[in-house]
Protein backbone atom coordinates (compact mmCIF):
# COMPACT_ATOMS: atom_id res chain seq x y z
CA UNK A 1 0.00 0.00 0.00
CA UNK A 2 2.83 2.31 1.08
CA UNK A 3 4.73 1.70 -1.88
CA UNK A 4 1.93 1.72 -5.01
CA UNK A 5 1.02 4.90 -3.12
CA UNK A 6 4.27 6.95 -3.38
CA UNK A 7 3.91 5.97 -6.81
CA UNK A 8 0.45 6.72 -7.32
CA UNK A 9 1.34 10.89 -5.85
CA UNK A 10 4.32 10.79 -7.55
CA UNK A 11 2.90 10.62 -10.79
CA UNK A 12 -0.31 11.33 -10.72
CA UNK A 13 -2.79 14.23 -10.40
CA UNK A 14 -5.30 12.69 -8.00
CA UNK A 15 -7.54 14.91 -7.96
CA UNK A 16 -8.80 13.72 -11.62
CA UNK A 17 -9.56 10.72 -9.16
CA UNK A 18 -11.01 12.06 -6.20
CA UNK A 19 -11.65 15.76 -5.06
CA UNK A 20 -11.90 16.77 -0.82
CA UNK A 21 -13.16 19.27 0.79
CA UNK A 22 -11.08 22.01 0.09
CA UNK A 23 -11.98 21.55 -3.75
CA UNK A 24 -15.62 21.40 -3.05
CA UNK A 25 -16.01 24.64 -0.83
CA UNK A 26 -13.54 27.56 -0.15
CA UNK A 27 -15.62 27.68 2.97
CA UNK A 28 -13.81 24.65 4.48
CA UNK A 29 -10.27 25.99 4.88
CA UNK A 30 -11.78 29.19 5.74
CA UNK A 31 -13.61 28.19 8.44
CA UNK A 32 -10.01 26.19 9.18
CA UNK A 33 -8.54 29.54 9.25
CA UNK A 34 -10.24 30.85 11.24
CA UNK A 35 -10.06 27.95 14.08
CA UNK A 36 -6.44 27.92 13.60
CA UNK A 37 -6.93 31.79 14.58
CA UNK A 38 -8.69 31.28 17.49
CA UNK A 39 -6.30 28.26 18.64
CA UNK A 40 -3.78 30.96 18.75
CA UNK A 41 -5.45 33.28 20.82
CA UNK A 42 -6.08 30.27 23.44
CA UNK A 43 -2.18 29.46 23.05
CA UNK A 44 -1.27 32.43 24.74
CA UNK A 45 -1.01 34.28 20.75
CA UNK A 46 2.87 33.21 20.59
CA UNK A 47 5.32 34.63 17.73
CA UNK A 48 6.01 32.84 15.70
CA UNK A 49 3.91 30.15 15.52
CA UNK A 50 4.28 27.00 12.97
CA UNK A 51 1.07 26.72 10.76
CA UNK A 52 1.76 22.96 9.86
CA UNK A 53 -0.32 21.26 7.09
CA UNK A 54 0.44 17.43 6.62
CA UNK A 55 -0.76 16.39 2.78
CA UNK A 56 -1.74 19.72 1.59
CA UNK A 57 -3.19 17.89 -1.82
CA UNK A 58 -3.04 21.10 -4.08
CA UNK A 59 -2.65 24.19 -1.35
CA UNK A 60 -6.28 24.99 -1.96
CA UNK A 61 -7.23 24.80 1.91
CA UNK A 62 -4.00 26.95 3.36
CA UNK A 63 -4.64 29.71 0.48
CA UNK A 64 -8.23 29.94 2.03
CA UNK A 65 -7.06 29.86 5.63
CA UNK A 66 -4.32 32.23 5.03
CA UNK A 67 -6.69 35.04 3.18
CA UNK A 68 -9.08 34.67 5.66
CA UNK A 69 -6.85 34.68 8.48
CA UNK A 70 -5.21 38.07 6.68
CA UNK A 71 -8.67 39.24 6.77
CA UNK A 72 -10.12 38.76 10.19
CA UNK A 73 -6.80 37.95 12.30
CA UNK A 74 -3.93 40.16 11.09
CA UNK A 75 -1.74 39.59 14.21
CA UNK A 76 -2.01 36.17 13.77
CA UNK A 77 -1.41 36.09 10.12
CA UNK A 78 1.90 37.87 10.41
CA UNK A 79 2.68 35.21 13.50
CA UNK A 80 2.28 32.41 11.05
CA UNK A 81 5.37 30.30 9.87
CA UNK A 82 3.78 28.03 7.34
CA UNK A 83 5.47 24.52 6.89
CA UNK A 84 4.06 21.86 4.48
CA UNK A 85 4.46 17.86 4.90
CA UNK A 86 4.39 16.83 1.34
CA UNK A 87 6.57 13.59 -0.21
CA UNK A 88 4.94 14.01 -3.62
CA UNK A 89 7.58 16.45 -5.57
CA UNK A 90 4.93 17.05 -8.13
CA UNK A 91 2.31 17.93 -5.64
CA UNK A 92 4.53 20.48 -3.97
CA UNK A 93 5.04 22.12 -7.27
CA UNK A 94 1.43 22.75 -7.08
CA UNK A 95 1.34 23.52 -3.49
CA UNK A 96 4.14 26.24 -3.90
CA UNK A 97 1.66 28.06 -6.80
CA UNK A 98 -1.29 29.29 -4.21
CA UNK A 99 1.67 29.54 -0.60
CA UNK A 100 4.73 30.00 -2.17
CA UNK A 101 6.23 31.15 1.14
CA UNK A 102 5.75 27.72 2.89
CA UNK A 103 8.58 25.49 3.53
CA UNK A 104 8.79 21.68 2.93
CA UNK A 105 9.16 18.95 4.84
CA UNK A 106 9.30 15.19 3.98
CA UNK A 107 8.18 13.73 7.25
CA UNK A 108 7.68 15.64 11.21
CA UNK A 109 11.06 14.82 12.17
CA UNK A 110 12.65 18.29 10.30
CA UNK A 111 10.15 20.92 11.79
CA UNK A 112 10.92 23.23 14.21
CA UNK A 113 11.03 22.93 17.49
CA UNK A 114 7.88 25.26 19.51
CA UNK A 115 4.50 26.24 19.25
CA UNK A 116 2.61 24.86 16.42
CA UNK A 117 -1.19 24.26 14.66
CA UNK A 118 -1.34 21.59 12.52
CA UNK A 119 -3.56 20.83 10.08
CA UNK A 120 -4.62 17.33 8.55
CA UNK A 121 -7.49 16.52 5.67
CA UNK A 122 -7.53 13.45 4.11
CA UNK A 123 -4.02 12.78 5.30
CA UNK A 124 -3.93 9.45 7.56
CA UNK A 125 -6.45 7.77 5.45
CA UNK A 126 -3.52 7.44 2.77
CA UNK A 127 -0.88 5.74 4.97
CA UNK A 128 -0.46 1.53 4.59
CA UNK A 129 -2.79 -0.48 6.47
CA UNK A 130 -2.28 -4.28 7.81
CA UNK A 131 -5.03 -6.58 7.02
CA UNK A 132 -6.02 -9.25 9.60
CA UNK A 133 -8.54 -12.13 8.60
CA UNK A 134 -10.02 -14.77 11.03
CA UNK A 135 -10.01 -17.99 9.34
CA UNK A 136 -11.07 -21.46 10.93
CA UNK A 137 -7.51 -22.19 12.08
CA UNK A 138 -7.05 -18.72 13.44
CA UNK A 139 -5.63 -14.77 12.49
CA UNK A 140 -4.06 -14.75 8.74
CA UNK A 141 -2.35 -11.44 7.63
CA UNK A 142 -3.06 -10.89 3.80
CA UNK A 143 -0.53 -8.66 1.70
CA UNK A 144 1.66 -8.66 -1.27
CA UNK A 145 4.53 -10.04 -1.56
CA UNK A 146 6.63 -10.78 -4.52
CA UNK A 147 3.66 -9.47 -6.95
CA UNK A 148 1.46 -11.91 -5.26
CA UNK A 149 -1.53 -11.68 -2.87
CA UNK A 150 -0.49 -14.35 -0.12
CA UNK A 151 -2.25 -15.28 3.56
CA UNK A 152 0.68 -15.70 6.31
CA UNK A 153 -0.74 -17.12 9.59
CA UNK A 154 -0.41 -14.34 12.46
CA UNK A 155 -0.88 -13.48 16.10
CA UNK A 156 -3.08 -11.15 14.78
CA UNK A 157 -4.69 -8.12 16.57
CA UNK A 158 -5.34 -8.49 19.90
CA UNK A 159 -9.14 -9.01 19.95
CA UNK A 160 -10.80 -12.13 18.62
CA UNK A 161 -13.79 -12.35 16.38
CA UNK A 162 -16.09 -14.27 14.12
CA UNK A 163 -14.57 -16.62 11.46
CA UNK A 164 -14.47 -14.01 8.01
CA UNK A 165 -13.86 -10.86 9.92
CA UNK A 166 -11.64 -8.45 8.87
CA UNK A 167 -9.20 -6.17 10.94
CA UNK A 168 -7.41 -3.59 10.04
CA UNK A 169 -4.28 -1.62 12.05
CA UNK A 170 -2.45 1.22 10.41
CA UNK A 171 1.02 1.08 12.78
CA UNK A 172 2.58 4.19 10.50
CA UNK A 173 -0.84 5.97 11.62
CA UNK A 174 -0.71 5.22 14.93
CA UNK A 175 3.14 6.19 15.02
CA UNK A 176 2.59 9.64 12.92
CA UNK A 177 -0.52 10.96 15.42
CA UNK A 178 1.85 9.31 18.93
CA UNK A 179 4.46 11.98 17.10
CA UNK A 180 2.51 14.65 16.43
CA UNK A 181 0.76 14.47 20.31
CA UNK A 182 4.59 14.28 21.97
CA UNK A 183 5.47 17.73 19.74
CA UNK A 184 1.87 19.17 21.07
CA UNK A 185 2.34 17.96 24.81
CA UNK A 186 6.24 19.29 24.79
CA UNK A 187 5.89 22.55 22.77
CA UNK A 188 2.27 23.24 22.56
CA UNK A 189 0.11 23.88 19.96
CA UNK A 190 -2.95 21.81 18.74
CA UNK A 191 -3.71 19.21 16.00
CA UNK A 192 -6.53 19.10 14.20
CA UNK A 193 -7.19 15.66 12.10
CA UNK A 194 -10.74 15.40 9.48
CA UNK A 195 -10.65 12.29 8.10
CA UNK A 196 -13.16 9.56 7.16
CA UNK A 197 -13.52 6.19 9.66
CA UNK A 198 -14.82 4.53 12.16
CA UNK A 199 -15.10 5.32 16.30
CA UNK A 200 -15.94 1.90 17.36
CA UNK A 201 -12.71 -0.02 16.51
CA UNK A 202 -11.99 -0.70 12.90
CA UNK A 203 -13.63 -4.04 12.24
CA UNK A 204 -14.61 -4.79 8.32
CA UNK A 205 -12.57 -4.30 4.85
CA UNK A 206 -12.23 -0.72 4.12
CA UNK A 207 -9.26 -0.90 1.73
CA UNK A 208 -9.92 1.10 -1.20
CA UNK A 209 -9.08 2.40 -4.43
CA UNK A 210 -10.48 5.21 -6.33
CA UNK A 211 -9.95 5.77 -10.01
CA UNK A 212 -11.67 8.41 -12.36
CA UNK A 213 -14.19 8.78 -9.37
CA UNK A 214 -15.23 5.34 -9.30
CA UNK A 215 -14.60 2.25 -7.07
CA UNK A 216 -11.77 0.25 -8.31
CA UNK A 217 -9.79 -3.04 -7.12
CA UNK A 218 -7.20 -1.67 -4.89
CA UNK A 219 -5.08 -4.56 -6.09
CA UNK A 220 -5.26 -4.15 -9.50
CA UNK A 221 -2.51 -2.14 -11.36
CA UNK A 222 -0.41 -0.75 -8.38
CA UNK A 223 0.20 2.77 -8.41
CA UNK A 224 -2.90 3.86 -10.84
CA UNK A 225 -5.25 4.65 -8.18
CA UNK A 226 -5.29 6.20 -4.37
CA UNK A 227 -5.33 3.66 -1.82
CA UNK A 228 -6.86 4.64 1.40
CA UNK A 229 -8.34 2.54 4.33
CA UNK A 230 -10.62 3.97 7.47
CA UNK A 231 -8.73 6.08 10.20
CA UNK A 232 -9.59 4.06 13.37
CA UNK A 233 -9.93 6.73 15.71
CA UNK A 234 -10.71 4.91 18.73
CA UNK A 235 -7.03 3.53 18.37
CA UNK A 236 -5.38 7.27 17.46
CA UNK A 237 -7.53 8.82 21.07
CA UNK A 238 -5.37 5.90 22.90
CA UNK A 239 -2.26 6.73 21.04
CA UNK A 240 -2.66 10.65 21.83
CA UNK A 241 -3.12 9.88 25.58
CA UNK A 242 -0.08 7.73 25.84
CA UNK A 243 1.32 10.93 25.04
CA UNK A 244 0.40 12.77 27.25
CA UNK A 245 -1.54 15.60 25.55
CA UNK A 246 -5.64 15.34 25.28
CA UNK A 247 -7.93 14.30 22.83
CA UNK A 248 -11.37 16.07 21.55
CA UNK A 249 -14.00 14.57 19.46
CA UNK A 250 -13.92 12.55 17.00
CA UNK A 251 -17.17 14.63 16.12
CA UNK A 252 -19.15 14.32 12.82
CA UNK A 253 -17.68 16.83 10.16
CA UNK A 254 -21.36 18.50 9.02
CA UNK A 255 -21.93 18.80 12.89
CA UNK A 256 -18.31 20.31 13.56
CA UNK A 257 -18.98 22.71 10.24
CA UNK A 258 -22.21 23.61 11.40
CA UNK A 259 -21.24 24.60 15.03
CA UNK A 260 -18.22 26.80 13.38
CA UNK A 261 -20.25 28.86 11.02
CA UNK A 262 -20.59 27.08 7.47
CA UNK A 263 -24.07 28.07 7.25
CA UNK A 264 -23.66 31.91 7.84
CA UNK A 265 -20.46 31.92 5.92
CA UNK A 266 -22.58 30.12 3.03
CA UNK A 267 -25.41 32.47 3.50
CA UNK A 268 -22.78 35.57 3.12
CA UNK A 269 -21.08 34.32 0.06
CA UNK A 270 -24.41 33.88 -1.63
CA UNK A 271 -25.67 37.38 -0.80
CA UNK A 272 -22.35 38.45 -3.09
CA UNK A 273 -22.71 36.23 -5.39
CA UNK A 274 -26.22 35.62 -6.19
CA UNK A 275 -25.55 33.95 -9.57
CA UNK A 276 -23.43 30.91 -7.88
CA UNK A 277 -25.72 30.87 -4.99
CA UNK A 278 -27.38 27.48 -5.95
CA UNK A 279 -23.67 26.06 -6.62
CA UNK A 280 -22.61 27.33 -2.87
CA UNK A 281 -25.31 25.87 -1.49
CA UNK A 282 -24.86 22.44 -3.02
CA UNK A 283 -21.01 22.30 -2.13
CA UNK A 284 -21.60 23.25 1.73
CA UNK A 285 -24.64 20.22 1.55
CA UNK A 286 -21.80 17.81 0.23
CA UNK A 287 -19.53 18.93 3.04
CA UNK A 288 -22.46 18.75 5.52
CA UNK A 289 -25.04 16.41 5.73
CA UNK A 290 -25.04 13.24 7.00
CA UNK A 291 -25.92 10.93 3.55
CA UNK A 292 -22.18 12.19 1.46
CA UNK A 293 -19.74 13.99 3.90
CA UNK A 294 -21.05 14.81 7.32
CA UNK A 295 -21.05 11.75 8.95
CA UNK A 296 -18.88 9.31 7.46
CA UNK A 297 -16.17 12.26 8.09
CA UNK A 298 -15.02 13.32 11.45
CA UNK A 299 -13.11 16.18 13.06
CA UNK A 300 -10.64 15.07 15.85
CA UNK A 301 -8.19 17.76 17.80
CA UNK A 302 -5.48 16.88 19.87
CA UNK A 303 -4.16 19.82 22.19
CA UNK A 304 -1.93 20.44 25.01
CA UNK A 305 -2.23 19.40 28.17
CA UNK A 306 -4.91 21.47 30.09
CA UNK A 307 -6.45 23.52 27.42
CA UNK A 308 -9.64 24.40 26.94
CA UNK A 309 -12.50 23.15 24.60
CA UNK A 310 -11.51 23.96 20.75
CA UNK A 311 -13.62 26.14 18.88
CA UNK A 312 -16.40 23.36 17.58
CA UNK A 313 -15.32 20.59 20.47
CA UNK A 314 -17.16 22.13 23.04
CA UNK A 315 -19.45 19.48 24.94
N1 LIG B 1 -5.26 17.52 2.21
C1 LIG B 1 -5.47 17.62 0.78
C2 LIG B 1 -4.98 16.40 0.00
C3 LIG B 1 -5.39 15.03 0.43
S1 LIG B 1 -4.63 13.79 -0.60
C4 LIG B 1 -6.90 17.94 0.47
O1 LIG B 1 -7.71 17.91 1.38
O2 LIG B 1 -7.20 18.25 -0.68
C5 LIG B 1 -3.28 13.22 0.38
C6 LIG B 1 -2.10 14.14 0.45
O3 LIG B 1 -1.13 13.55 1.32
C7 LIG B 1 -1.38 14.41 -0.85
O4 LIG B 1 -0.88 15.72 -0.82
C8 LIG B 1 -0.25 13.38 -0.80
O5 LIG B 1 0.83 13.66 -1.66
C9 LIG B 1 0.14 13.44 0.65
N2 LIG B 1 0.78 12.24 1.20
C10 LIG B 1 0.36 10.97 1.06
N3 LIG B 1 1.15 10.12 1.76
C11 LIG B 1 2.09 10.91 2.36
C12 LIG B 1 3.19 10.65 3.24
N4 LIG B 1 3.47 9.41 3.63
N5 LIG B 1 3.93 11.70 3.67
C13 LIG B 1 3.63 12.97 3.29
N6 LIG B 1 2.60 13.27 2.47
C14 LIG B 1 1.85 12.26 2.00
Amino acid sequence: MSAANNAYYATHDPFSDFTTAPEIAQVFGEILGAWSAVIWQLMGAPVPVALVEAGPGRGTLMQDALRLARRVAPDFASAIDVHFIETSARLRAEQSRRVPDAVWHEGLDSLPRGPSILLANEFLDALPIRQFVRRQAGWVERFVRDGRFVEVPSGGPERDAAVGSVVEVSEVAGAWIAAVARRIALDGGAALILDYGTTQGRCGDSFQALHAGKPANPLADPGSADLTAHVDFAAMAKAVRAQGAMVWGPIPQGIWLGRLGLWERTAALNAANPQQSHALQLAAMRLASPSRMGELFKAVCVTQPGFPAPPGFEV
